[in-house]
């Protein structure tokens, strides 16, 4: 039986995944040389299609790495000397917080948990700061940053660079390029792709500060340091031997995505969402864990359950139904649903009649 799986990442494959999978194989792919030129195409192609998809300024490079992880510490140490400064809406903003710190930046750090309108917009950046980092979308807690509030950021403060991680919510978010130095995001969760490739976006300023950083302060350059990364790029190829096959499918799900369009796509997903939301609210099991509308997200639905997770995961499994668990100490407290592209209205109305029949049982049994 097809499993329907709402875990968050790795999460389902988008529908025509399998297929192209399949094609790949078909073809080779995964003996296809990294110097050679049907790799310069399918490069070239794949970035043509995420180019056109989200809509990215010719004058913004687009960099394939392993993953976002990656994306992240790769900007860390190409675009910041020493200052930088953290935007932490869960466990994710967090995490990046936390690797600054290993990497010896001086990093601080803004910890929002409610109230988010009016603490984002008093955030106060220090002079000395060169990078602001936020969580578009943290996947721990559902907490959804709108893309009005990255652009006032950056509006009032346009010397610094602005860093969006979009890892749960990419391709259903708006990313305004102009308002935005670094984009990134890795393929398995919204994309709907098996894990092992990410994509960074980048802007002529963070690039020209990678460079002057390179010359002036001598930074270590890692083989994915951005002077690496547009070098090879440059030459439509990447330093190392790259997830040839991850590629491929990224080019191909992106224009089958491209085909249904990405207004309607967005449309569909915030249609899902809310009739998810719609259900929360009505429930008197679950309560969603970022409560200011706003600021909930439309990818991951975080909701903490009355009596912990545990049962209800156990009992959705049985249907059939593949939940994420909580992020961390939350793993027995919250779950995690999924609402990607890759979910159709059907799984998700079906999922709301599994959680419905839990929620039945659970009030017959006290
Ligand atoms: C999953 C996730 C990451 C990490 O992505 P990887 O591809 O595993 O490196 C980063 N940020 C957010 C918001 C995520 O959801």
């Amino acid at each position: 039986m097809k499993k329907n799986i709402f875990t968050v990442g790795p999460s389902q494959l988008y529908p025509t995944a399998k297929k192209h999978i399949k094609k790949a194989l078909d073809q080779d792919i995964t003996s296809m040389l990294h110097r050679g030129d049907d790799f310069h195409s399918l490069f070239t192609s794949t970035t043509e299609s995420i180019r056109s998809f989200l809509k990215v300024p010719k004058t913004h490079s687009i960099y394939y790495l392993s993953s976002a992880t990656e994306c992240m510490e790769r900007t860390l140490e190409s675009c910041v000397h020493k200052e930088c400064l953290h935007i932490v809406t869960g466990a994710f903003g967090k995490k990046f917080f936390d690797m600054a710190k290993d990497l010896n930046k001086h990093a601080t750090h803004v910890e929002i948990e409610d109230n988010f309108e009016k603490s984002l917009n008093s955030i106060k950046v220090p002079k000395k700061t060169e990078l602001i980092m936020l969580t578009q979308n943290d996947t721990s807690t559902g907490a959804w940053i709108p893309t009005k509030y990255i652009e006032k950021i950056k509006t009032k403060y346009p010397d610094k660079l602005v860093a969006i991680d979009v890892v749960s919510s990419a391709p259903v978010v708006d990313i305004n390029f102009s308002k935005t130095d670094i984009t990134l995001f890795s393929v398995q969760k919204g994309f709907g792709l098996p894990a092992g490739l990410g994509v960074l976006i980048v802007s002529p300023q963070a690039e020209s500060k990678a460079q002057l950083l390179r010359k002036t302060k001598k930074i270590p350059q890692s083989y994915h340091s951005f002077y690496y990364l547009k070098k090879y790029s440059d030459k439509f190829q990447t330093f190392e031997t790259p997830n040839v096959l991850n590629l491929y499918l990224l080019k191909h799900i992106t224009n089958d995505m491209m085909k249904k369009g990405a207004k309607k796509l967005e449309t569909l997903t915030n249609k899902k969402a809310q009739k998810l939301y719609q259900y929360i609210e009505k429930s008197k099991i679950v309560t969603p864990v970022v409560e200011e509308k706003n600021f909930q997200s439309q990818t991951t639905i975080v909701v903490s359950v009355k009596g912990g997770s545990k049962k209800l995961l156990e009992f959705a499994k049985k249907k059939n139904m593949y939940i994420g668990a909580g992020y961390g100490p939350e793993k027995n407290n919250h779950i995690r649903i999924a609402n990607f592209p890759s979910h159709t209205n059907k799984q998700i109305s079906d999922l709301i009649k599994v959680l419905g029949d839990f929620e039945k049982e659970q009030v017959k049994a006290s």
